[in-house]
């Protein structure tokens, strides 16, 4: 990283909002936005993207999701087509799945309301109707799957002729799928004038080919390219739980219920979040109190008094509110949001393990940042283990054995003169053990042990040695030409399966082959986008001329046969079932 994340003054002003946005040049509305939206200051790749973007200079950004580089790119799109011709559609961003088509076209309506900019996201699966009257009426921005946008193109419903910008975003999870050849076509459509912006988790050559091919003179970004130094990753326990967006805050109860924490700092990237996160956590019985850039410095003086003397159990705070802050060791740091930096992630962690003492770490994040979790774990030379969500038998045994310490505790510590008399009065009625098991039903309730709880769904966890890359793509970009989509496309032969089966993998037959027109790229974007698996957990593909064989873990093999089984592909119902060798 080239600025330093805390070497600037981020010390929020009266109204709680860092300086850091303006001066990237963005303007007064989207200024207004992002206070809003509870933005407190601009994540590493903003900081450095949004100047040249602004600037109308290409990008090459390396940065994976969860950097904060929706908002990089977007911004400064925003700013620019807002105050441009307005001959639409301007701008057309590519990503790689359905479920990414939605979460940014949400993110650029979301940043572009006050300047009254529109967003559509197309994508594969998605009725063709809806999408073609929305084309019809016009809107500024596109996001778009690219064999989606390629099918809009050719039927002349989507039209390049006035695009001043194209971003394409997870470019190398695009070529994983398959898509090269649909970007070489669609890019060859827009104006030679454009401004490009090329984001991509990892940088290996068949990307920098594309960027030699398409970005002119662009500006490099690295986001944590430089590993933090040695001796700065405090020793402490380091866990990690993938969580799909809906279950986010119910994974945070858990995991806070579970750790039994008495003195935690829950870590948020926005104001809103820490306002909402506060609430939640009051509402089940802790004492949580949230601290952010938007408080007075009494109101934040107060709290943080209440911290030190253990009034308040849980600090709920963004990064900015917490900096520069005289935090007591606490037991636990949890990460609600992963945060953007490796250095952002060292500087949270800090609070905790200090002096000796024991500490933990504890991040939720969601499973498209799993990316950034590595190369967090690569950065700090510290491994963060991934772990399953805590079942509800698992915080129930957790409340018994903490009420068994507990107890335990007190009978160590003896004087119980006062209590025995009362024991005695009960047991007169019933036995001295139902006595003593009613009063351990009332300790239980009050720690919350007898609320309803309701298990929490797994997210798809990538297995860690997968950085971004299938695992046995072996021939990607050996001895074939650089310089274009196709040539740097993830060939076919490169997924054929050589040999058998890989442990713990299993082969699902798709009725659809050669004959039909399927490309590997076809069943990675079906099985990603449908059953809505990463494609980097597929293995080897084998196209046959009537039917496919696909390789995928066990583990989900039968949910991806059901939801294929259900699905279109290349336009059509097909048999999938389970193959035996
Ligand atoms: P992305 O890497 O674009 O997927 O962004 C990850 C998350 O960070 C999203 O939930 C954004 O809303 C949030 N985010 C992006 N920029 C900021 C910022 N400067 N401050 C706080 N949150 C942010």
């Amino acid at each position: 990283m080239k600025h330093g994340q805390f070497s600037e003054s981020t010390t929020p002003t009266a109204t709680g909002f860092s300086p850091g946005f303006a001066s990237l040049g963005l303007e007064a509305s989207l200024l207004t936005t992002l206070e809003a939206l509870g933005y407190e200051e601009p994540t590493p790749i903003q900081r450095e993207a949004v100047p040249p973007l602004l600037a109308g200079r290409d990008l090459l950004g390396q940065a994976a999701t969860g950097t904060g580089k929706t908002a990089a790119f977007a911004l400064p799109m925003l700013q620019r087509i807002g105050h441009g011709s307005r001959m639409r559609p301007s701008a057309l961003v590519l990503v790689p799945t359905r479920e990414l088509a939605i979460q940014v076209g949400e993110a650029v309506q979301r940043y572009g309301k006050e300047l009254r900019v529109t967003a559509l996201s197309v994508y594969g699966g998605q009725a063709i109707g809806p999408q073609l009257y929305a084309l019809k009426r016009g809107v500024d921005i596109v996001v778009a799957t690219p064999g989606r946008a390629l099918d809009h193109i050719r039927r002349g419903t989507l039209k390049l002729q006035h695009i001043q910008i194209v971003v394409l975003d997870e470019a190398d999870e695009m070529l994983d799928m398959g898509f090269a050849d649909d970007l070489d076509a669609i890019l060859q459509q827009t104006p030679d004038t454009k401004q490009t912006a090329l984001f991509s988790a990892t940088m290996p050559p068949r990307i920098r080919s594309i960027a030699r091919q398409h970005l002119h003179n662009p500006v490099e970004i690295t986001i944590a390219k430089e590993p933090v130094k040695a001796g700065t990753a405090p020793r402490v326990k380091q866990t990690a739980y993938v969580v799909a967006r809906p279950h986010r805050a119910a994974a945070l109860a858990r995991v806070i219920d579970v750790a039994g924490a008495k003195s935690a700092l829950v870590f948020c990237r926005t104001r809103l979040e820490v306002d909402d996160v506060t609430v939640m956590l009051t509402a089940r019985g802790y004492k949580a109190e949230a601290i952010h850039g938007g408080m007075s410095q009494g109101q934040r003086d107060r709290v943080m008094q209440s911290f030190k003397t253990g009034q308040t159990e849980l600090l709920i705070a963004t990064d900015v509110a917490a900096r520069g802050l005289d935090i007591p060791h606490v037991s636990h740091v949890i990460n609600y949001d992963l945060p953007s930096s490796a250095e952002v992630y060292v500087h949270r962690i800090g609070r905790t393990g200090r002096a000796g003492r024991e500490g933990e770490a504890i991040t939720i994040l969601d499973p498209r940042e799993q990316r950034l979790l590595r190369s967090i774990e690569q950065h700090t030379k510290a491994r963060v283990v991934v772990l399953p969500i805590p079942t509800v038998t698992d915080l129930r045994l957790k409340q018994v054995d903490r009420v068994q310490t507990a107890i335990e505790e007190v009978l160590k510590e003896g004087r119980l003169e006062t209590f025995r008399a009362l024991v005695e009065r009960l047991s007169a009625a019933c036995p001295e053990t139902d006595v003593a098991a009613a009063a351990i039903k009332l300790l239980v309730r009050a720690q919350g042990g007898e609320r309803p709880e309701q298990e929490i769904p797994a997210a798809p966890i990538r297995s860690h040695d997968d950085v971004g890359r299938p695992i046995r793509d072996t021939g990607r970009s050996s001895g074939r030409p650089h310089g274009s989509f196709a040539g740097a496309k993830h060939q076919p032969a490169a997924r054929m399966r050589r040999g058998g089966r890989e442990a713990g993998m299993a082969r699902v037959y798709i009725g659809a082959g050669r004959e039909a027109g399927i490309r590997p790229g076809d069943l990675v974007g079906a099985i990603a986008n449908e059953a809505k698996v990463r494609s980097s957990v597929i293995g080897a593909i084998e196209i046959e001329e009537r039917f496919s064989i696909v390789d995928v873990p066990e583990s989900m093999a039968h949910s991806i046969i059901d939801v294929l089984g259900r699905a279109w592909i290349k336009g059509r119902k097909v048999p999938v079932r389970l193959f035996r060798d």
